[in-house]
């Protein structure tokens, strides 16, 4: 039976990649489905309620200058924010925000359920309909029939997910959800590449039966940070701290104790966890020397008595979790809310995927999230927000947008997945990115509003916004550069009181401000100098472009030696063995990987660039 005809593009899956798939289609004008299997767990947080970090942080920024979500529910819902590494250069600092779980579900509902051209439907997928290579809509479990051109596959951990605790195992596609075993079924039918991984989680704890002032208090930074480049701390609920306590020897022998039951020291489980993300039993196992662990001890919501151990993840049996977690200073009453739990679950090879998350056997399939062997809501949301715009794009018979890895994390991202796949649930860090000066969580919107207001992702507000600011930015810098002090200045006492050498000889107050002890806010203190900005973001990026401004078109430079030889191809039937001077490991990585290009081929890990160099060489020879 046909519920409706047809939709231009249906997303599988409310998780963190299919709402950014849904709203981004949606809000390019296209006749979106959302089929999800419980209404009431959009944007469900299937783990730590928390949102960004390093690496995550940057995602979610650009998320949010392409038009998504991710960044404005997280203002509203988050409950502690800090600035990480914020001592550090502006590339790697990073926003993170404790989430209140109930408050996060609630504003990315409120969100989806507001979105012109977006209906929502409740029910499990158990099907597709593909006609001669080419996806045609989705079979729903009572049979419904929903046709469309593009579909958008984010089923996160639900495929074969198989749930275990101890030496227990059964089937679910999260705790308290079921799997989707019907459809993984369908899948493993399709001609793709499909493996196991596996993650965990911590048993969740009582609020009211753990001893806070055995902890040391983590408040949020002030000023408090704010995601959405739209946000503003008003959009923000009450803040309260977080604590961090440790794991100790007592604790590390029970879990030793314990690991003849272990699932995962057992062989039980088969899948590969993440290795930035260990559960303890592997952080026992693997730092042998450690004799203590930190755990920071995160609350759920503002209503809620639930406490999330950030750092004890893991499937031991329970009677093992309950004596590993009294063990721990601070939770020796501590009642257990939900038994922590590892799951195993299938994914595809990402390698089979076009840079536009396109499936490149099934024609309109696009693969988006966790199923395409990630983990986290931030590379989910990034990798939905891209497929959705571009089974869009499709749909509107226009050019794809693949964005580079120069451009954005979400390029690196897509990029490393496609191109070298991943045998480990992959995580985004900053160390991915090859220009992180330029890839910075504060610049997000001056990278990408602009592409995402060409393709339909960025509304009016948004724009005008944007280049309000824009505008601001400029002007300032042009003032700066304009604007001059010399010895005689009205302000020279004043401003030689905040920098070593005095002013000797006529100085741009852009000059000044690239002094290493003067910031644009200090030099704006002095009155005849000022004002300063009083838009935060505009006057943050004034800085910034001043001070980095060598080291930035520093890389800039780099980028455009990079690109000359990025598109430059090699041969599908290429003999890598037969280029001299390339090592074993070398040619056997390339032969495996097939890259199509020198761009590409470069990124493998594990190539060199006097492995490039020769390779570029022999081409050069050949052609
Ligand atoms: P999900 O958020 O899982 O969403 C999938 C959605 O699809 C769900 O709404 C589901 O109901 C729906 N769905 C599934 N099948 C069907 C179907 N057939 N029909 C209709 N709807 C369907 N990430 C971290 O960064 N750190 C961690 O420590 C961490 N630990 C985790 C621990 C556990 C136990 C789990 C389950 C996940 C953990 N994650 C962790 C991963 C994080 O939760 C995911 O990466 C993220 O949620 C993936 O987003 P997604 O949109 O791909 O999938």
């Amino acid at each position: 039976m046909f519920y409706q005809q047809s939709f231009d593009v249906i997303v599988v899956g409310g998780g963190h990649a299919g709402s950014e798939a849904a709203l981004a289609a949606a809000r390019m004008g296209v006749n979106t489905l959302l089929i999800t299997h419980n209404i009431e767990t959009l944007g469900q947080m299937s783990c730590n309620p928390a949102i960004g970090g390093i690496g995550k942080g940057h995602l979610v920024k650009e998320i949010d200058a392409l038009g998504g979500a991710m960044a404005m529910a997280a203002d509203r819902a988050g409950i502690q924010f800090r600035t990480l590494n914020s001592s550090k250069g502006p590339a790697v600092r990073a926003t993170r925000a404790q989430a209140d779980r109930s408050l996060y579900r609630t504003a990315m509902r409120n969100t989806l359920e507001h979105a012109e051209n977006l209906t929502i439907f409740q029910q499990s997928v158990d099907d597709l309909i593909v006609e001669n290579d080419r996806v045609c809509g989705v079979v729903t479990q009572m049979g419904l029939k929903f046709k469309a051109p593009t579909v958008v596959l984010t089923v996160g951990t639900f495929l074969g997910g198989t749930i275990h605790i101890g030496l227990e195992n059964f089937q679910g596609g999260r705790a308290g959800d079921p799997p989707s075993n019907a459809l993984a079924q369908r899948l493993r039918a399709l001609p793709f590449r499909v493996d196991r991984l596996k993650t965990g989680t911590p048993a969740r704890l009582d609020a009211r039966t753990l001893d806070f002032s055995k902890m040391q208090e983590q408040p949020g930074d002030t000023p408090i940070p704010v995601f959405s480049f739209m946000g503003s701390v008003a959009d923000h609920p009450r803040q309260v701290p977080c604590y961090i306590t440790h794991t100790n020897e007592k604790t590390h022998d029970i879990i030793r104790g314990g690991l003849d039951r272990s699932p995962m020291y057992t062989g039980v489980i088969e899948g590969v966890g993440p290795r930035y993300c260990p559960s303890i039993e592997d952080k026992i196992m693997r730092f042998a020397d450690k004799n203590s662990h930190q755990i920071f001890v995160e609350p759920e919501g503002l209503n809620s008595i639930e406490v999330y151990p950030n750092g004890i993840s893991t499937s031991l049996p329970f009677d093992v979790q309950m004596q590993l977690v009294r063990s721990i200073n601070g939770f020796e009453n501590a009642h257990i809310i939900r038994p922590g739990y590892a799951i195993e679950y299938d994914f595809f090879d990402p390698r089979d995927l076009k840079q536009t998350l396109e499936t490149k056997f099934i024609q309109g399939l696009f693969f988006a999230g966790q199923i395409n062997g990630t983990t986290g809501y931030e590379e989910a949301g990034a990798q939905g927000l891209i497929a959705g715009a571009n089974a869009a794009l499709q749909v509107q018979q226009k050019d794809p947008l693949i964005l580079r890895r120069d451009q954005a994390y979400m390029g690196v991202l897509i990029d490393d997945l496609a191109t070298m796949g991943t045998k480990e649930p992959y995580r985004m860090f900053t160390s991915r990115a090859e220009y992180r000066l330029l890839l910075r969580e504060d610049n997000a919107d001056i990278r990408l509003t602009a592409l995402g207001r060409e393709v339909g992702l960025v509304d009016d507000t948004r724009w005008q916004a944007f280049n309000h600011k824009q505008e601001l930015i400029e002007q300032e810098l042009q003032r700066l550069r304009g604007q001059w002090v010399h010895p005689d200045h009205v302000a020279v006492s004043e401003l030689n009181q905040l920098i070593k050498n005095p002013v000797s000889r006529e100085h741009s107050l852009e000059e000044m401000i690239r002094r290493p002890e003067m910031t644009y806010r200090k030099l704006m203190a002095i009155e005849s100098l000022g004002p300063a900005l009083k838009h935060e973001q505009a006057a943050e990026q004034v800085e910034i472009q001043i001070k980095y401004a060598g080291y930035i078109s520093r890389q800039q430079e780099e980028i455009a030696k990079a690109q000359r030889h990025e598109n430059t191809l090699i041969p599908a039937d290429f003999d890598f063995a037969s280029v001299s001077g390339l090592s074993n490991e070398v040619v056997a990585k390339l032969t495996d990987a097939r890259p199509e290009t020198i761009g590409k081929a470069s990124r493998i890990s594990g190539i060199t660039p006097a492995a490039i160099s020769l390779l570029l060489v022999y081409l050069k020879k050949q052609g």
